[in-house]
């Protein structure tokens, strides 16, 4: 049994008489020489607790034992030293009826109103992570006491969820209602001084004065603080009424209710209940219930197992621990600091001194954003090294080539770089589009030699794509792999291949946009369909941000490669090109742009005999399936999940639909393999289904 354990920020655990007990199931239970119970959840052979129902149940029969023992109070902990606990085991989610919710809720409803309404006073104590279920259990107890480092909030909005074991009530009623619903809108976790701020939390005290902050809640000297003005004040209708009609406006910004129906239920609930904690209960139970079941939970809980999935594909470690980047302009300067927040030592090369200067800036910013903590941002910055020079080749053990897109510039740069490389280093590329091989020609051991493809923004783009090609050694593919998990990103195996994966599959999307509005048909109709769709940007503003030099350049040469049977690029948009009118970094494109945002005209004022197109939908989102499909048939990637993985943490493809191929599935392949026939007929070959939808079927 542990005698010393530590949290993750590196502070001995305050367990008081747990120390040397072990735990029956998932609790430790001991009683100090005050007469104090002391519980710590420590699931069995678990690196983090979630809660589920065994360790409901046990608490119940602890519950029992509390009140036959009657300690003087109760301490409840978590024993890992990720943090209290990470919240309710999803899997018990998974294709669950509304009927085995509804129970399964009642029954941990019951225990934690039981834990509740106990008479000893009942104290949290929180450190790491403390989310939704996890933060319902401590909520259900009298005192909170957060060890600083603590995060704590609902994630249960990101899996179409809301929280559903009394916090929507618990939380509203302790905390400032209005923060409380805003944490659980937004899944955002707050800080241990935000949590004491809110209210969410008693006080904030470091692990070493634990046993005297039990000693005050015991001797009545910290007491349970009286309800706020502003919980007074919500407890009216009127002022619940105003404040949700703003969060309604605020959600539908980022969610709309017919996709993410969960924010809108949980304000209705609070709209109609706050305050009456009977009532909350019931309403929060039943729309919990009636969540789970709708396609968007299950396909949101979907995503949240893809992204496991793809963590889960690392098989053991990069031995990387400084990286170096050639290139420090929009790819290799965000490559760069990204790197250097994960804790890796980082040197930073450019030709000229000015995009070392603006990577420099633009990390200060994105680290300042991030890590919010100072002496971690300095920390961060102290790791990355401008090099001019060069220098740190030498003792890189991966080199991170991030170059404009030109193969003789790319080979003429190995062709300097290789020899100085040190044994064992990778050299990865972030090429968007060069085939592998053809880079790889002149190297004299192309077998360190792969593709790392980062999508921008790198520290919002979840996805890095693993580009192997013939040459490439499998101990090379794996520990790129192992690195791209260990800066915290997704991977994706692919082989190279026109585009790869993502850039395949959403050429096409915009592409076919951009031949609508040649054919008249209104860009602001294009992209709210889109938008509508489910997809995070419409098609032709997303041309623009990409910028239409590239979008037509990576469309061509996709045409070309794969033989698409996509018509010539049009003469409007090549004249566009020609006349520098490129997008947003020309501050215009197919829209004008005031400070980065799009001057779109409103849909109302479209004219309804405007182009339009019924196929507008199907033009835009089938093509992209169909590449998926393919590059399944081809071997380009492995596994539908791990395509429809890229697809939603790379593009940001409709989440709630649970990626294109799942949509696919759902949809009916027999379904889609009509509609592009029919469409083929219409415009042509390049909606011809891929013979890879006969294995689908
Ligand atoms: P960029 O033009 O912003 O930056 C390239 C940098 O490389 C410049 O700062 C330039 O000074 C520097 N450079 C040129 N020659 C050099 C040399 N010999 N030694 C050291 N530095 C040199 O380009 P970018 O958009 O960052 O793209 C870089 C690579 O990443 C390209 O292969 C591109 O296809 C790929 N990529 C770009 C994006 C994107 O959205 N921009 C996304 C994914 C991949």
């Amino acid at each position: 049994m542990d005698t010393m354990l530590k949290t993750l920020s590196g502070r001995v655990m305050e367990l008081g008489p747990l120390r040397n007990v072990a735990a029956e199931g998932n609790w430790r239970v001991a009683v100090d020489d005050n007469r104090v119970m002391w519980l710590a959840l420590d699931r069995p052979g678990k690196a983090v607790n979630v809660i589920d129902r065994p360790v409901l149940e046990e608490l119940n029969q602890l519950i029992d034992r509390i009140e036959a023992e009657r300690p003087v109070a109760v301490v409840i902990r978590g024993a890992k030293s990720a943090g209290f606990a990470a919240g309710a085991d999803i899997n018990q989610f998974v294709g669950a009826s509304v009927d085995e919710i509804r129970g399964m809720l009642g029954q941990g409803h019951i225990v934690l109103d039981r834990l509740a309404a106990l008479l000893p006073p009942t104290i949290a104590i929180v450190h790491g992570h403390c989310l939704g279920g996890g933060l319902e259990l401590a909520l259900a107890c009298k005192f909170r006491l957060a060890v600083p480092g603590a995060s704590l909030g609902f994630p249960e909005v990101m899996l179409g969820l809301h929280p559903g074991l009394g916090g929507t009530f618990r939380a509203t009623a302790v905390a400032d209602p209005v923060e409380a619903m805003t944490i659980m809108l937004t899944g955002k976790s707050v800080d241990a001084k935000r949590a004491r701020s809110m209210g969410l939390v008693d006080d904030v005290v470091e692990e070493r004065h634990l046993q005297n902050a039990v000693q005050a809640v015991v001797s009545g000297v910290l007491r349970a603080p009286r309800k706020g003005m502003r919980t007074r004040a919500f407890s009216l209708g009127p002022a619940r009424r105003f404040a949700a009609s703003q969060m309604r406006k605020k959600a539908a910004e980022t969610a709309p209710e017919a996709h993410y129906p969960a924010p809108y239920r949980l304000i209705d609930n609070w709209e109609k209940y706050g305050g009456d904690e009977d009532a909350m209960r019931k309403a929060e139970l039943e729309s919990f219930a009636e969540l789970v079941e709708t396609p968007t939970a299950q396909n949101l809980i979907r995503c949240f197992f893809l992204r496991e999935t793809m963590r889960g594909l690392k098989t053991g470690k990069s031995g990387v621990s400084h990286v170096h980047v050639v290139g420090a302009g929009t790819m290799g300067g965000d490559i760069a600091a990204w790197a250097a927040r994960q804790g890796f030592v980082v040197t930073l090369q450019d030709v000229q001194p000015e995009p070392i200067g603006r990577a420099m800036a633009s990390a200060a910013k994105m680290l300042q954003a991030t890590l919010k903590d100072p002496l971690k941002v300095r920390d961060a910055l102290d790791r990355l090294v401008p090099d001019m020079k060069g220098l740190g080749l030498r003792d890189a053990d991966i080199v991170i080539e991030a170059v404009p897109e030109k193969l003789d510039l790319k080979a003429r740069i190995y062709a300097d770089i290789e020899p100085k490389l040190k044994e064992g280093a990778i050299l990865a590329t972030n090429t968007s589009a060069l085939p592998l091989e053809q880079l790889a020609e002149k190297l004299t051991d192309p077998s360190r030699f792969v593709g790392l493809h980062f999508f921008n923004p790198v520290s919002r783009m979840q996805l890095v794509e693993i580009v192997s090609h013939k040459a490439v050694a499998p101990e090379t593919a794996r520990r790129a792999l192992d690195f791209a998990v260990e800066l915290q990103r997704l991977p994706a195996p692919v082989q190279s291949a026109p585009g790869f994966l993502v850039n395949r599959a959403l050429t096409p999307y915009m592409a076919e946009a951009l031949l609508m509005v040649g054919e008249g048909i209104p860009k602001e109709r294009i992209d709210a369909r889109a938008e509508a769709f489910g997809m995070p940007m419409g098609p032709v503003e997303l041309a623009d941000r990409v910028g239409l030099d590239v979008a037509v350049e990576v469309s061509r040469s996709l045409t070309e490669r794969l033989d698409t049977g996509f018509p010539p690029i049009p003469e409007w948009l090549e004249n566009m090109v020609r006349e520098g009118r490129l997008g947003v970094k020309t501050k215009g494109g197919l829209y004008e742009y005031d400070d980065g945002k799009p001057k779109k005209a409103s849909l109302d004022s479209i004219a309804d005999k405007a182009p339009d197109d019924p196929d507008l939908e199907d033009r835009l989102i089938l093509p992209m399936l169909n590449a998926l499909v393919a590059s399944l048939r081809e071997g380009v990637v492995s596994q539908e999940d791990i395509a429809d993985g890229a697809m939603v943490f790379g593009t940001g493809f409709a989440p709630f639909r649970g990626g294109p191929l799942h949509y696919a599935r759902q949809r009916g392949v027999g379904e889609i393999v009509t509609t592009m026939r029919r469409l083929e007929e219409k415009h042509g070959r390049r909606f011809a289904p891929d013979a890879g939808w006969e294995s689908m079927q």
